[in-house]
């Protein structure tokens, strides 16, 4: 069984011919509303990619207000347990503004809204899930506090812990060294470590400080070039799937939900980083967060 704990967004998603400017009113080309969220999109991702018969948790807060119902209602659709799931009293539930130009550049506001209440306290209320968890996968989308306290009580329940260090921060021996596998993408992995990732060597070396800090396992997504792993059992890079990327959102998230779900079946680092590849590698021709997330069933696996 896997519990995911994290965040779930709104995104308000408009595009435009060039980004407005401060003062200036502009009319979108397009406007979309998608489900989001790092967290949702990796609980999405592990039940849509697990095989039947495996639970899937999920701790969130959304608030009280009609895209929160919308999503635990889609979550229940895709299977994910709603055990976890609370609406919060007078929060909205998490929203991005996201603008979007021709010339790909981004302008994004976040409003964290209910993610923000997820507290340390709040994870008491959750022990039945954490005993019943074989894998915790986690993001940094929500407070500090609740991320430190939950990798904590999972290796207290002897349950493996992925951390997907997103989005980009430095963090502490105090966290890493209750981390089992962290999956960093390039900038991720520059922001913990310093070193800056151009070629397999630098992956190396971020890899290596990872490890002193006590994580065994260090998985780097390479975007287009698939992923480098770091760990007793394997080193080196998993390629990617050649295919035609349109949108490389939830990329990430599919490639941890993912990657959980082919431990969890037992897989071996490098094989669970090759399905991992193989997924995201779906999710990337599809426009889209959650949406563009894959079914077990597109897969040969
Ligand atoms: P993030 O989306 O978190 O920045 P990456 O860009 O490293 O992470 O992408 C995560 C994974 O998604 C990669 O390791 C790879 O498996 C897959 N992926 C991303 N971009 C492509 C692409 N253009 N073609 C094929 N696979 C891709």
């Amino acid at each position: 069984q896997i519990l995911v704990i994290g965040s779930a967004n709104a995104d308000h998603v408009m595009k435009f011919e060039y980004l407005p400017a401060a003062g200036q009113t502009l009319m979108s080309r397009d406007y979309r509303l998608e489900q989001g969220g790092k967290g949702a999109n990796q609980a999405v991702a592990c039940a849509r990619l697990a095989k039947s018969g495996t639970r899937t948790d999920f701790i969130c807060h959304l608030g009280q207000d009609s895209i929160g119902d919308d999503m635990r209602q889609s979550w229940i659709k895709d299977g994910i347990s709603t055990e976890g799931i609370s609406q919060i009293a007078e929060q909205s539930t998490g929203t991005a503004m996201i603008f979007i130009g021709d010339n790909g550049e981004n302008t994004i506001g976040v409003a964290a809204g209910a993610n923000a209440t997820l507290s340390p306290d709040d994870l008491e209320n959750h022990y039945a899930l954490f005993s019943r968890a074989q894998f915790l996968l986690i993001q940094l989308e929500t407070p500090a506090a609740t991320v430190a306290k939950a990798l904590q009580m999972a290796k207290t329940f002897g349950v493996t812990t992925v951390l997907n260090p997103a989005p980009a921060t430095a963090l502490g021996h105090d966290v890493l060294k209750w981390v089992d596998v962290i999956t960093p993408n390039e900038t991720e992995a520059e922001a913990l470590t310093g070193v800056e990732i151009n070629h397999l060597d630098d992956a190396q070396m971020a890899a290596q400080l990872l490890h002193q800090q006590g994580v065994g396992i260090v998985v780097i997504t390479l975007g287009s070039r698939g992923a480098y792993i770091s760990s007793p059992g394997f080193t080196g890079l998993v390629p990617a799937l050649e295919v035609q990327a349109i949108d490389t959102v939830a990329a990430g998230d599919t490639f941890n939900g993912a990657l959980v779900v082919g431990l969890s079946e037992g897989m071996s680092i490098a094989a669970a980083v090759g399905f991992a590849n193989a997924a995201s590698a779906i999710t990337v021709t599809r426009q889209g967060a959650q949406r563009a997330i894959p079914y077990r069933q597109e897969l040969s696996y």
